[in-house]
């Protein structure tokens, strides 16, 4: 309810009075006046006038459930929000809402994440109140082996969220980096439970540096925050809110072809390997080539040295530029 009503404050920016809210929410004034106050105890400007009632002036920098549902406006993602302030792993508290039944489109958001995950055991640093941590619960209905592609989908989703929010330079770095001025800012996970063909849910985690002021020592060379680079703050819930409106049509897209076809050209047009000399780390035997651009089941097309060609595919193998990072 905390949801709804925050949500009436916004579209109603002349305000509102409690009887209009209980009318319009089906609940008791007292309930509205109880929930107002809350949301004034967390830190929102809440002004009231006689006559035109509450007004919403300001609010504060937050992603707990109420902020984020009050405003998403989407179909399925991210219409139902978890908030955790300080989990493990948001992709676990996920994985583990859908063993309890949970809808698709579920979201789970930390304010602080204590022991993230990177691809093949990994970790993903985290710090309290200035990333993003997120994972989003998907119930699909195709094969399993079309899950990997999701993980492109919201690479896709966060370069164009970024780069409308940042104006600089963004890139993708195959499959799931997103970079700000060639630094890794972003780091996507998917994970998946099938058995005997059948998906039983996917679930796609997003790391984003928001708000740090420094990157620690190990990852200090190749990572950094968009405050970092923009020397600004930017709202995390603002980040998330976009980020699912994105997502969300690009998945229904998807599942209209099931593969990547409608989207290989904007995918391309940020990946930074893009025609550059890549270093391919596939556990089977390292080689270099030219990354040429990914085809339409997400596979980075790479033209060996030796002039034939290899399709990667996610899952165990990484990418580096020759000399580095990217
Ligand atoms: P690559 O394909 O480049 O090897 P990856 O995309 O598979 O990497 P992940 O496994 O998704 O990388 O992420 C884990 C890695 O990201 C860690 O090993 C670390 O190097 C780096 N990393 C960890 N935390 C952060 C962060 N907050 N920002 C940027 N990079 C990070």
């Amino acid at each position: 309810m905390k949801a709804d009503v925050l949500r009436l404050l916004r579209e109603n920016a002349k305000g509102m009075t409690a009887e209009q809210i209980a009318t319009v929410l089906g609940v008791s004034v007292a309930a509205v006046k109880t929930v107002i106050r809350q949301l004034v105890a967390e830190g929102y400007d809440i002004d009231k006038e006689d006559g035109a009632g509450y007004r919403l002036i300001s609010y504060p920098e937050v992603i707990t459930a109420a902020e984020i549902m009050s405003r998403v406006r989407t179909q399925w993602a991210g219409k139902k929000v978890y908030y955790r302030n300080e989990t493990e792993s948001t992709n676990e508290d996920a994985r583990e809402l859908a063993e309890e039944g949970m809808e698709h489109g579920a979201l789970v958001v930390a304010k602080h994440q204590t022991g993230g995950k990177g691809r093949r055991g990994r970790s993903w640093e985290c710090e309290n109140g200035n990333s993003v941590a997120m994972s989003l619960l998907l119930h699909p209905e195709f094969s399993p082996e079309k899950a990997p592609m999701l993980t492109l989908l919201m690479a896709l989703s966060v370069a164009e969220v970024l780069e409308k929010l940042t104006e600089a330079d963004i890139k993708i770095k195959w499959p799931n980096d997103i970079l700000i001025n060639r630094k890794k800012v972003c780091g996507i996970l998917t994970e998946m439970r099938a058995e005997e063909g059948t998906i039983d849910h996917v679930v796609v985690g997003v790391g984003i540096n928001v708000n740090q002021n420094g990157m620690p020592e190990e990852i200090a060379g190749f990572a950094t925050s968009l405050l970092m680079e923009m020397g600004q703050r930017y709202g995390r819930a603002d980040i998330m809110v976009a980020i699912m409106e994105y997502f969300e049509g690009y998945y229904d897209d998807f599942l209209e072809h099931l593969d990547l076809s409608a989207v290989v050209d904007a995918y391309d047009s940020y990946l930074i390997n893009r025609g550059a000399q890549v270093k391919v780390l596939d556990p089977q035997g390292e080689y270099t080539g030219t990354a040429q651009g990914i085809n339409d089941y997400g596979e980075l097309i790479v033209q060996k040295d030796d002039g034939t060609f290899a399709r990667v595919s996610s899952g165990e193998v990484s990418v580096r530029g020759i000399y580095g990072y990217v």
